[in-house]
């Protein structure tokens, strides 16, 4: 057995044989001509050759991987007709009388070296695109075509580096995992492993050669290890991780794209909380119904100054426009206590969970809070947006964000902006006096959102972040069980929706007790949202109410 290190840069299992990858090189050679006018139309007529694959391979790409995988190849078309690459190419015909093959391939290394000399990583990944349409047009010079690797059973692909064209010509039944010697994390190349959920190790110094050719190897995503000729022990934990993982991903397939319905027909939403854009792929990939919590404050932590309305009107519109009008509750910022922001200057306090923290800050900030406010109504013209506020105590309360609201609608109005003018507002449930206040604040809100978390702090007056008062923290506590149940009637009575967006949402035991008391939404952490789909499917409501004497 030999193991090889690398970066893992899609987690997951393959066991399988190597399939060392060789690309079909242009061997180019100088060749001195007469007619520069004809060598110039040789490459304009490779240039539409390689324009139409690309076209192909996009469509291709997007029924295979999606649109935003499919995104490369309509940025190759734009490389391919690059105005600066174009004049390099015939001003090499032009001045060499040189043939169009070598043009095109001194300006692919001239181009490509550029970009690896560039500081930023990004850049430097850019240098494999210009090698990857600098490949396509000689090959259409030459008219030689045909790519992909042959196989008749399913290989680990391993290869120097692979250009994002031959990722996505390769027949995807046939391949288990990538492991390239190199590539960058932000290439291309490792962003369709991702989409296409294949384990993929890069900067992995495995040699490309009959030492591994052909051998049984296992890839372990996790830990970034190619096993060549693994031993009967790491096989054996191998295959039994792999079988795991493969129980997953039945669920998973059966189970996307079903109703979340009870067997006597409840329904009910399920969404997905999310900190950060990068979650999105993870929002698609489980088949959420939607965000029921997307914790904005995570774009203010992440910042060293006040993040500006622009920089959070792209994020919101970017997850508007991903979840392409699923709903999608942007959570107000909730800073404070063990969220801190230096630039904030919070004072220091003797008991910051009860302190100055979310709603009131934004309260007490209104700039800040009329900024957020701004962006996300913005953001609201392109999807389904609504917005929720957090650690509401009292009616008052919620009566004075929504004058600011409809002060910064006006705003809008007045500058002639879009937004979407029936935008939901609900509050987060996470204070025992809302709970107490719940009939009043439905009038006054469209939904309400239990924080569980938060809720069960306040409720049995145990500190969330004292691991030491564990044994104390009962998330099942009968108060709470009692709250919940006045929540969702509350809600119903004044008809508003009631969803539970807190950790206990995703509790699997609880999930029946929830459809009972008739909650309309769980919003929990994706990778919970089948399972969860899975027992609401197994439910019989009324039976389990007949059970309980409910
Ligand atoms: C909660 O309190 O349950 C909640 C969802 O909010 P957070 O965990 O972000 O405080
Ligand atoms: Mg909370």
């Amino acid at each position: 057995m030999v193991i090889y290190d690398g970066k893992a840069v899609f987690e997951g299992i393959a066991i399988g044989r190597i399939s060392v990858y060789k690309k079909q090189e242009q061997k180019v050679k100088r060749v001195k001509i007469d007619d520069i006018e004809a060598e110039k139309k040789r490459y304009a007529d490779a240039r539409d050759t390689a324009i139409e694959q690309l076209k192909a391979l996009y469509d291709k790409a997007v029924k295979e991987v999606g649109e935003s995988g499919a995104e490369i190849f309509e940025a190759h078309q734009l490389m391919v007709d690059d105005e600066d690459y174009i004049e390099s190419v015939e001003n090499i015909i032009e001045t060499e009388s040189v043939n169009a093959e070598y043009a095109v391939a001194q300006t692919g290394d001239n181009f490509a070296k550029m970009f690896m000399e560039m500081e930023e990583e990004y850049f430097r990944g850019r240098a494999a695109d210009i090698k990857d349409i600098t490949e396509r047009i000689l090959n259409a010079l030459s008219g030689a075509g045909g790519d992909g690797i042959v196989s008749d059973e399913p290989v680990i692909v391993v290869a120097d580096d692979l250009a994002p064209s031959e990722t996505v010509q390769m027949d995807k039944d046939k391949i288990l995992s990538f492991v390239t010697v190199h590539g960058s994390a932000n290439s291309h190349t490792s962003i369709l492993a991702k989409t296409m959920s294949i384990p993929a190790i890069i900067g992995c110094p495995i040699p490309l050669s009959e030492e591994v050719d052909g051998k049984m190897a296992v890839v372990d995503g996790y830990e970034g290890k190619v096993y060549v000729e693994p031993d009967d022990d790491i096989l054996a934990v191998k295959k039994k991780l792999l079988l795991e993982e493969e129980e997953k991903k039945n669920l998973l397939e059966r189970l996307k794209g079903r109703e979340n319905v009870t067997l006597d027909g409840q329904k009910i939403n399920l969404y997905a909380n999310i900190g950060n854009t990068k979650d999105l792929g993870l929002v698609l990939e489980n088949d959420a119904g939607g965000i029921g919590l997307f914790r904005s404050e995570f774009i203010y932590l992440g910042s060293d100054d006040y993040p500006t309305e622009e920089e959070q009107f792209a994020i919101y519109k970017q997850v508007a426009q991903t979840l392409a009008g699923k709903k999608v509750i942007i959570r107000t910022l909730d800073i404070g206590a063990d969220k801190q922001a230096d630039y904030f200057e919070l004072p220091k306090e003797e008991n910051p969970a009860m302190g100055l923290r979310a709603i009131r800050i934004c309260l007490t900030r209104p700039e800040v809070f009329k900024t957020q406010l701004r962006a996300i109504l913005r953001a609201s013209a392109f999807g389904k947006i609504s917005i929720m506020f957090p650690m509401i105590i009292s009616v008052d309360e919620v009566k004075k964000i929504k004058t600011i609201v409809d002060e910064v609608k006006k705003e809008l109005d007045d500058a002639g902006i879009t937004y979407d003018k029936n935008i939901e507002l609900g509050i987060m449930i996470e204070t025992p006096a809302a709970v107490m206040m719940a009939d009043e604040l439905a009038e006054e809100v469209d939904f309400f959102s239990v924080g569980t978390n938060d809720l069960t702090q306040y409720t049995l007056a145990i500190d969330r972040q004292n691991q030491s008062l564990d044994d104390f923290y009962d998330s099942h506590h009968p108060a709470i069980m009692r709250m919940l149940k006045m929540i969702a009637d509350a809600a119903h009575r004044h008809n508003a929706w009631a969803g539970i967006c807190g950790e206990l949402g995703a509790d699997l035991s609880l999930t029946k007790e929830f459809l009972a008391m008739g909650y309309d939404e769980l919003s929990v952490s994706p990778g919970r949202i089948l399972p969860i789909r899975k027992t609401v499917l197994e439910t019989n409501v009324s039976e389990y109410k007949k059970e309980k004497g409910l």
